[in-house]
C-alpha cells in the first residue's frame, strides 16, 4: 500500500517519517509531496484541527488519488483559553511567522504562574471512501523564555511533563517519541495494522 503525507511542513514531514520509521509499518511505500512534485496549497479554513486535517487530506487524495495522511496541529495554552490552538501558525498576525508567534504567546502569558499548556495533532486517514481521525496530545509547560535550537515553532517554549527543558533543547529522538504527532501515528499504525487488508 502507497501512503501519501500531506503535508508542505518540511519539519513536519521529516518529524513524519522518523516516526513512521521507528513504527516498523511493513509493505507501506511512503510517498511525500516532494517525490510528487506538488504544488497544492490547502487553505486551513476549519475552526477545528479535525476540519483542517480533513480539508488536506481531502484535498491531497482527490489529486493524487493515493491514501492519505495529513496532520494539523497546534499549542493550546490552559490560561488563553486555549489559544492559539488552530492559529497557531498565524497567532502573530503573519503565517508562518514562528519567531514572532513564540514572543506573542510569551507576552500574552505575561507573569501568568498557570503555564500549562498541550500541543495537539489530530491526524486525517483518507482513502476515497474512509475518513478516520487520530488524536495526539503531550502536556507540559510554557517556559518563561525562548531556550534551545533544535525543532520548530513553538518547540522553544514547550516544557513536556516529567522534562526539565524545552523541546527545542531536548534530544530529537525523544521528542520523536513522547510528542503529540508521535501519539497520533502510533495510533494511526495501530489501526492501520488491524484494518490494512480491508482498505
Ligand atoms: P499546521 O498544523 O500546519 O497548521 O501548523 C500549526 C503550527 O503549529 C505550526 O506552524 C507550528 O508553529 C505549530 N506546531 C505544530 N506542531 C508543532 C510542534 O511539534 N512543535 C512546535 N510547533 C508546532
Amino acid at each position: 500500500m502507497k501512503l501519501l503525507l500531506a503535508s508542505n511542513n518540511k519539519h513536519k514531514l521529516k518529524e513524519l517519517l522518523i516516526i513512521l520509521k521507528n513504527t516498523n509499518l511493513s509493505n507501506i511505500e511512503i510517498i511525500t509531496p516532494i517525490i510528487l512534485n506538488s504544488n497544492i496549497e490547502v487553505d486551513e479554513t476549519g475552526s477545528t484541527f479535525e476540519e483542517n486535517a480533513k480539508l488536506k487530506a481531502i484535498a491531497f487524495y482527490n489529486n493524487f488519488k493515493i491514501p492519505t495522511i495529513a496532520d494539523d496541529s497546534g499549542l493550546e495554552i490552559e490560561a488563553l483559553n486555549n489559544r492559539p490552538g488552530v492559529f497557531s501558525a498565524r497567532y502573530s498576525g503573519n503565517y508562518g511567522d514562528d519567531k514572532a508567534n513564540r514572543l506573542k504567546s510569551l507576552t500574552d502569558l505575561a507573569n501568568n504562574t498557570n503555564r500549562n499548556a498541550q500541543f495537539r495533532t489530530v491526524i486525517c486517514f483518507y482513502n476515497g471512501k474512509d475518513i478516520v481521525y487520530f488524536n495526539g496530545i503531550c502536556k507540559g509547560q510554557i517556559s518563561n523564555i525562548e531556550k534551545g535550537l533544535n525543532g520548530f515553532g513553538y518547540d522553544s517554549i514547550f516544557i513536556p511533563n516529567n522534562y526539565t527543558q524545552t523541546f527545542a533543547e531536548l534530544d530529537d529522538n525523544i521528542k520523536n517519541k513522547i510528542s503529540h504527532r508521535a501519539i497520533a501515528i502510533e495510533k494511526f499504525t495501530f489501526w492501520l495494522k488491524s484494518n490494512n487488508s480491508s482498505l
